[in-house]
């Protein structure tokens, strides 16, 4: 990336509310500048930074993430802006995101005194602190949802209603540039002690302020935010936190700044802060924890001595967000060494099939490999989120389609199904089975700790940036759905793809190219791993080598009226797990394209319960199953029917332990109606599982 940097700074009139949250500090004085606080209702003068940012490419196109110059990627992003959703899959859950979660979130953001945190500290408002010590990120993350949903030009009146919230943010900011709502008054001399860096997420809510700030500068090109984030980091945190005996040393508590650091970097192309990134993800040895907490918090020792992942899942996910920014960014072989041994450890024993993570409750954590409990699992849809947002970054990093892959499983599977199909209620952990007799209320639209709400509307109101990527040869299609790209080839000729699909009900997909002119490049058509066969043609004429799990390249002159057709085989599946995962013996999970099934009570024959069924499998290989497409069920859904086993009572289903028996258990014939994971928990509350026992009759 180019220098950009530029320190001229200008002086910058905070409103008088920023006087009357420093008047807040113990016996008046800033805790780190020593600066007198004036009495409140003064006017302060406070230094802004006013960075100069990289123009190329502008706020407006720049993508999820910014790597256009990132040494080390091989695949840059393609900004929101440029992909139109159409009618279809996502449309439907995007339409309802802006409409009703981001709306109603901000309310219920309003109506738990999570805004009025702030406004307290500017005069505003006389409530008393609401929340945990991390409630900040969640109007960050919220507002982040706006900034995207404003990318992609949807609601343009929620602007009126984030801007008013983001003035007060940026009112409640500090002069010394601190910001956050707990550790004022009596809780601020705590204010970055070491036993706040640990548990006190005062990094982890100014990383979400950042990447809020990022998001909202990208939609709007407005900088208020993102000055205030630049003025945290450049004023606050460099000065006088880091290496070195003459400043104090940081915990990242959990992780999450470090990613929103390189981004940072991406803007300014100020090193120090890709470098106080790399510090973090190193851990500083003047700061001692319980050795059991450099496995919480994924942070304290470097992030390359990792050698598999373990504990707090959403901290190890944005950990390793953050860790494969920095090698975008430097390149450092020793963290492209870690970061694969951690993704080989994911995918191959501690990822559920839905692309959850994260089995304990207990910390919210990892459990020992192939510890992947059903109805136990915790699988966080923030920490599912975290696992998109890794992937992502790893297929920057490499352009391989595994990574598309998984990114696609967790989408689909284990991310949306946080969120209920009105909208407005959010699942924090995600089971892989489920008895609602326990008295677990699964969705609910409120949680004290509302972590995975907005960080659901934020994933789907940003999804149109994670179709596409291109790189030096042409263009990569990640994902698949009905959509329109207006972008261009790195070489700056226009090029327009148009989608035409029923994706994921029907696997066949017409792909439409329109380049500004004839142009050779190759077009990377992903191939999903979980399809046995793809036809592929190009303009009538069938095309070889489409293998799954790979990228099929296709290199020619394209012209306007091009057409790529594909036709991916989508006959349901069933998957085994590795015989480690003990709970998952015997039985099979079942997959259709990108979707993962499961069993709901509630669609089977009367009289039969789930836990007392089995599938009648017959010859593996080919699936029996009757698809049968519900318009009107569960927001349009292929349902699977497949025939099964009930087996009844017996005296053996009475009893915990009994003899052996060659002969096979009576049962009797049923057929088993299968819903798509994501769709469950939408209806009357009754049981669910997504492994079912193979029958032995
Ligand atoms: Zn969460």
């Amino acid at each position: 990336m180019s220098n950009t940097q530029g320190f001229s700074r200008r002086q910058f009139v905070s409103s008088a509310i920023s006087a009357a949250a420093i008047s807040c500090l113990p016996n008046g004085r800033d805790l780190f500048t020593g600066t007198t606080a004036p009495k409140s209702g003064t006017r302060e003068i406070a230094q802004q930074s006013s960075v100069v940012l990289t123009i190329t490419p502008s706020w407006r196109d720049q993508g999820i993430l910014n790597v256009t110059k990132s040494p080390y990627a091989k695949l840059r992003n393609v900004p929101v802006h440029a992909v139109t959703i159409g009618n279809g899959f996502w449309a439907q859950r995007r339409e309802i995101n802006v409409h009703k979660s981001i709306p109603s979130m901000g309310k219920l953001l309003e109506a738990n005194g999570r805004v009025d945190n702030f406004r307290r500290l500017i005069g505003k408002s006389t409530a008393a602190q609401r929340g945990p010590v991390y409630s900040d990120s969640d109007v960050y993350k919220w507002t982040e949802a706006v900034a995207f949903a404003l990318q992609s030009g949807e609601r343009p009146e929620l602007r009126t209603a984030a801007d008013k919230i983001v003035k007060d943010i940026v009112a409640a900011q500090q002069p010394n540039g601190y910001l956050n709502t707990y550790y004022v008054g009596d809780h601020a001399s705590q204010r970055m002690e070491p036993k706040a860096q640990q548990w006190g997420h005062e990094l982890y809510n100014m990383g979400h302020f950042l990447q809020s700030a990022t998001a909202y500068y990208r939609a709007t090109g407005d900088r208020t935010l993102l000055d205030a984030g630049i003025h945290f980091v450049n004023d606050f945190l460099l000065p006088n936190f880091g290496p070195g005996p003459d400043k104090k040393p940081l915990f990242s508590g959990h992780p999450e700044m470090e990613l929103a650091l390189v981004e940072l970097y991406r803007m300014t192309g100020d090193k120090r802060q890709l470098d106080l990134a790399g510090y973090l993800l190193r851990g500083d040895s003047r700061i001692h924890v319980q050795p059991r907490d450099y496995v919480y918090h994924f942070c304290g020792t470097p992030f390359t001595s990792r050698t598999h992942l373990e504990g707090h899942a959403v901290r190890a996910m944005y950990a390793c967000c953050g860790a494969t920014d920095y090698y975008l960014e430097t390149g450092d072989p020793a963290y492209w060494k870690t970061l694969n041994v951690l993704w080989k450890d994911l995918v191959s024993s501690q990822m559920y099939v839905t692309g959850g993570v994260g089995a304990r409750s207990d910390g919210e954590a990892f459990g020992d490999p192939y510890e992947l409990p059903n109805a136990r699992a915790y699988g966080e849809s923030c920490a599912a989120i975290g696992n998109m947002m890794w992937n992502w970054r790893m297929l920057a990093a490499t352009g391989e389609a595994r990574f598309a892959d998984l990114l696609e499983r967790a989408l689909y599977n284990g991310i949306n199904s946080g969120m209920s199909l009105d909208g407005t209620l959010y699942c924090y952990r995600n089971p892989l089975a489920f008895d609602p007799s326990g008295g677990d209320k699964i969705r609910n639209e409120w949680y004290d700790t509302t972590c995975c709400p907005p960080n659901l509307e934020r994933t789907l109101a940003s999804l149109p940036g994670y179709f596409y990527s291109t790189s030096g040869d042409g263009i990569y299609l990640h994902l698949f759905d009905n959509s329109e790209l207006d972008w261009h080839l790195e070489n700056g000729v226009g090029l327009k793809v148009r989608q035409k699909t029923n994706y994921p009900w029907d696997g066949s997909v017409e792909i439409s190219l329109a380049p500004a002119e004839p142009t050779e490049f190759t077009f990377f058509l992903r191939i999903p791993g979980w399809t046995d066969n793809a036809e592929v043609g190009v303009n009538g004429k069938a095309l070889a080598g489409a293998t799954p799990g790979q990228y099929l390249p296709i290199r020619r002159r394209w012209s306007a009226a091009d057409v790529i057709r594909v036709q991916f085989n989508m006959t349901p599946q069933f998957l085994e797990a590795n015989p480690q995962v003990v709970e998952n013996n015997g039985r099979v999970a079942v997959q259709r394209g990108p979707l993962v099934y499961c069993l709901e009570q509630i669609d089977q024959p009367e009289g039969v319960t789930l836990k007392d069924v089995a599938l009648n499998l017959g010859a593996k290989s080919s699936a029996q199953f009757q698809e049968e497409f519900h318009k009107d069920l569960l927001g349009g859904i292929i349902l699977l029917r497949h025939a099964g086993a009930a087996y009844g009572e017996s005296a053996e289903h009475n009893s915990l332990y009994f003899r052996y028996s060659a002969e096979p258990r009576k049962s009797r014939p049923v057929s088993l109606t299968f819903i798509p994971y994501y769709a469950w928990a939408n209806r009357t509350a009754t049981p669910m599982q997504v492994w079912t026992p193979i029958s032995r009759a």
